[in-house]
C-alpha cells in the first residue's frame, strides 16, 4: 500500500459506528429478493448457494425465474444431488456459462455423498467444495451460518473504494479492499451487514450518478467529500497491443519551435507534430535516433531523461524526447515550419505531442 493510500484509508474512531448505520439502513430498505430469509432470519444454505453461483456474471432480474423453478423442482440439496446432470442442464438452459451448472450439480453431489446432505458451515469447508470460490464461501457463511466474514463482490467493492478513497487500483487493491470492507462489520449479523452492503451498492452507490443525499454513510465518505465518487473504483487501465516505441525532436530557434503537420490520412490525420521517427514494436533508441531531421547547426542530440507515454486505442506508444536549439537563421527543412512557443496553443496538437513538446521545453 502507498503512503498516501494509507494515509486515506486508516479507519479512525469516529468511523465505529458504520456497521450500526448500515444495519439501520438495511432494515428500512433491504431489498426482497427470492433467495432472501425474513427478517431477524437465518438463510438456508442450498438458497443462499444457489443463487450466488447462479449470480456469477448474471443479473439479479435474470436469476429470479430459474431461481424460483430450481426451489420448486429440487426443494433442497439433497433432491438436486439424486438428479442427472442432464436434468440441472437443462434447467439450466438459458442462463449461460454451463460450467457453472456442471459444478452446482457436482456440489449436491459432494454435499450429499460426502457431509450427509448438510453443508459445511465454515469458509474452509465450503471451500473444499466443487465451484465454491473465496468469495461464495465467505457469503454462504455469513449469511447462512453467521459467521463473523464479509464476502467482498463488485458492489461492495465499489462502496469501500469510495469511502476510504483507495487509490490502488483494482485487481491489487482487492487484499486491502477485504480489510477495509471487514471494519464494516459489527459484532453481529455479519450476514445483514454484507447483504446491506451489496444493496447499497446496487441501489445507491451506483456506477455512475450515486445517490449519496440517501447513502446512510454520506457524513464520513472521502470519495463524497471530494467530489470524485464516480472515479473509484481505480482501474488498472487496459492497454491493448503491442508497445511501439520512437523518438520525437524538438528543435528550438530562439523562440520558435520546429513542427510539421502529420499525413492526412491515417492516425492523428492532419495534426501538428514536433518531428519524430516512426513507432514501432521493439524499435532500438538507435535505430530511432536515426531518423531525425537533416538540421545544419545540430552538433549533437541532447537526450531528455524519461520517456514520454502514451496510450492510443490500439496500442500504448514510449518516445524518447531529443533537443537541440540551432542559429537564428537555421531553415526549416522540407516540410516543416517553425512557430513560435509563445503562440503553440493555438496549434492542432495532439495530446501526445502537447507531452512531448511539454516534456522536451520543460514547460
Ligand atoms: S456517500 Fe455516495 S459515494 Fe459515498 S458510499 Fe455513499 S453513495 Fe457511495
Amino acid at each position: 500500500m502507498s503512503s498516501r493510500a494509507a494515509a486515506k484509508t486508516k479507519p479512525t474512531d469516529d468511523r465505529a459506528d458504520r456497521p450500526a448505520q448500515l444495519l439501520a439502513w438495511y432494515d428500512r430498505h433491504r431489498r426482497r429478493l427470492p433467495w432472501r430469509a425474513a427478517a431477524g432470519e437465518l438463510a438456508d444454505p442450498y438458497r443462499v448457494w444457489l443463487s450466488e453461483i447462479m449470480l456469477q456474471q448474471t443479473t439479479v432480474k435474470a436469476v429470479g425465474p430459474y431461481f424460483e423453478k430450481f426451489v420448486s423442482r429440487w426443494p433442497d440439496v439433497t433432491a438436486l444431488g439424486r438428479t442427472s446432470l442432464d436434468d440441472v442442464l437443462r434447467m439450466w438452459a438459458g442462463l449461460g456459462y454451463y460450467s457453472r451448472a456442471r459444478n452446482l450439480h457436482a456440489c449436491a453431489v459432494a454435499v450429499l455423498n460426502d457431509h450427509a446432505g448438510v453443508f459445511p458451515d465454515t469458509e474452509d469447508g465450503l471451500r473444499a467444495l466443487p465451484g465454491i470460490g473465496p468469495y461464495t464461501a465467505a457469503a454462504i457463511a455469513a449469511i447462512a451460518f453467521d459467521r463473523h466474514t464479509m464476502p467482498v463482490d463488485g458492489n461492495i467493492e465499489r462502496v469501500v473504494t469510495r469511502l476510504y478513497a483507495v487509490e490502488e487500483p483494482l485487481p491489487q487493491a482487492k487484499p486491502l479492499i477485504q480489510q477495509l470492507a471487514a471494519t464494516l462489520l459489527g459484532p453481529s449479523r455479519a450476514g445483514d451487514s454484507a447483504q446491506a452492503l451489496m444493496d447499497l451498492g446496487a441501489t445507491i452507490c451506483t456506477p455512475k450518478k450515486p445517490a449519496c443525499s440517501l447513502c446512510p454513510l454520506n457524513d464520513d465518505c472521502t470519495a463524497l467529500a471530494r467530489g470524485d465518487q464516480e472515479t473509484f473504483p481505480r482501474k488498472v487501465s487496459k492497454k491493448s497491443g503491442t508497445l511501439r516505441r520512437g523518438a520525437a525532436f524538438v528543435v528550438t530557434r530562439g523562440g520558435e519551435l520546429l513542427v510539421r503537420s502529420r499525413p492526412e490520412k491515417g492516425l492523428l490525420g492532419g495534426m501538428t507534430e514536433v518531428p519524430g521517427s516512426e513507432w514501432l514494436a521493439g524499435q532500438e533508441d538507435k535505430a530511432a535516433l536515426a531518423q531525425a531531421p537533416g538540421l545544419k547547426g545540430v552538433a549533437r542530440w541532447h537526450r531528455k531523461a524519461g520517456v514520454v507515454t502514451h496510450v492510443f486505442t490500439h496500442f500504448p506508444l514510449e518516445l524518447v524526447v531529443y533537443t537541440a536549439s540551432v542559429p537564428s537563421r537555421t531553415r526549416a527543412p522540407e516540410g516543416m515550419r517553425w512557430v513560435p512557443v509563445a503562440t503553440l496553443d493555438g496549434e492542432a496538437f495532439p495530446n501526445v505531442m502537447r507531452k512531448v513538446v511539454a516534456h522536451g521545453l520543460d514547460l
